[in-house]
């Protein structure tokens, strides 16, 4: 698609359009997924003006990564467990209530993983187990989380239960895996606060390990019931492939993985590294994350647990160097503190992966006001039928 052209602005981005949704009957209660009402073509195109529209002025904005088959395409599915006249419902809280509508087939969600919930459904009706009810807190079944490795086929179900008592579990799960022999761990999650978090502190692993591993590319992850982890494996791979496409590695680098998660990029990356550094906030992404540079034998990696800013700085006052910073900050994007501590550190490239194009295009000026040049944007559709939008950028120092 041409871009820059503010008339072509004009006349692709129309306002969204009231409709009954691609099909979905949930579309109108429901609404997780906003852009249901145009068909997939009209939503790339929605998608990559905003992206021209926001970022038009740095660079030229490559046109943006469709999903082939944009549907059942999340391996991470929760449902919420309650009651109403027809007796236990699953499914999704209507936006900002907890009022649960009942769903039993999503078609953003993993097929396999929707089927297994509705079993779930029917046995707690024939196990006489209860769901939870949230306002006097009693009852058993509040969610269930199932993860799915989309490329090992390994299956994860997590039951949060509000209390640690489970009555005939052991039955229970013979029953569930009887009817679905897919599943390679069952977990229960007790979660007995009154709270709007999915998941509780205790974990007890009732069949099999208690995690699942999925690969990207060559490597193996570990994902555990509260693993941070892409939910979009197909696009997963073109969105981390462009990033290690544009940091341009030859072997000798020294790479900052900032925002690491779990440190998935920089593993992926240290391969073509000299050194990889990695740096996240939350303690338990940063347990995985090493585990998981174990997992792949990779011994060229570091990972620190502190605020990227904070650490950013610390290295900048100590003199240190980079060549390459890799950035993939939450949806509000960086901070001065830390794009001025890259500036020092002076890295030739920057790949900045963003999944809020808004902040991307606020710290892209500062980027470009500091001696950096942006040079590609890639937009990549992470989230197809939601108003998401993710971006990967490359900047380099300007010569
Ligand atoms: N790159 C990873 C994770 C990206 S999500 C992946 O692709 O899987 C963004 C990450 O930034 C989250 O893991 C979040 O915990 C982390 N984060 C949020 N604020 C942070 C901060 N101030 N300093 C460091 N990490 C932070």
């Amino acid at each position: 698609m041409q871009n820059n052209g503010k008339k072509a602005v004009k006349k692709a981005v129309k306002p969204i359009r009231v409709g009954k949704g691609n099909g979905c009957p949930h579309y109108k209660k429901c609404g997780g997924c906003h852009l249901q009402n145009m068909t997939y073509p009209e939503q790339l195109k929605y998608k990559q003006i905003k992206c021209i529209k926001l970022l038009g002025k740095f660079c030229r904005v490559k046109e943006i990564i469709g999903m082939e088959n944009p549907t059942h395409y999340r391996c991470k599915v929760q449902a919420a467990f309650g009651r109403d006249k027809t007796g236990i419902i699953s499914g999704v809280y209507q936006s900002s209530t907890h009022k649960i509508v009942p769903i039993d087939e999503c078609m953003i969600e993993d097929k396999q993983a929707d089927e297994i919930i509705v079993t779930i459904r029917k046995l707690l009706k024939s196990f006489k187990l209860k769901p939870f009810d949230e306002n006097n807190m009693t009852g058993f079944l509040r969610h269930v989380l199932i993860r799915k490795g989309y490329y090992t086929g390994q299956i994860m179900v997590v039951l949060v239960t509000g209390t640690s008592v489970f009555p005939s579990s052991r039955s229970f799960i013979n029953a569930l895996l009887q009817r679905h022999p897919e599943i390679t761990t069952i977990v229960q999650n007790v979660n007995n606060k009154f709270t709007s978090l999915v998941l509780g502190e205790k974990n007890i692993t009732l069949y099999g390990d208690g995690y699942i591993e999925d690969t990207i590319f060559e490597c193996v992850f570990r994902i555990s019931p509260k693993s941070f982890y892409q939910v979009n494996p197909v696009m997963t791979t073109k969105l981390y492939g462009k990033a290690i496409e544009y940091m341009a590695l030859t072997g000798n680098e020294t790479v900052i993985d900032a925002y690491c998660g779990t440190g998935t990029i920089g593993i992926l990356a240290s391969k073509n590294a000299g050194k990889v550094i990695g740096v996240e906030l939350n303690a338990d992404a940063v347990k995985d994350a090493k585990f998981n540079a174990k997992r792949n034998d990779i011994n060229n990696i570091e990972f620190y647990t502190a605020d990227a800013s904070d650490f950013m700085v610390e290295m900048a006052a100590a003199g240190e160097k980079a060549d390459v910073v890799i950035m993939d900050p939450p949806r509000a994007g960086s901070d001065e503190r830390f794009m001025k501590s890259v500036i020092t550190l002076s890295p030739e490239r920057v790949v900045y992966v963003s999944c809020n194009p808004e902040t991307l295009a606020r710290d892209l000026k500062y980027f470009t006001r500091n001696g950096y040049g942006v040079r590609k944007i890639q937009p990549v559709d992470m989230f197809p039928h939601t108003e998401h939008v993710e971006v990967v950028c490359c900047l380099s120092r300007k010569k």
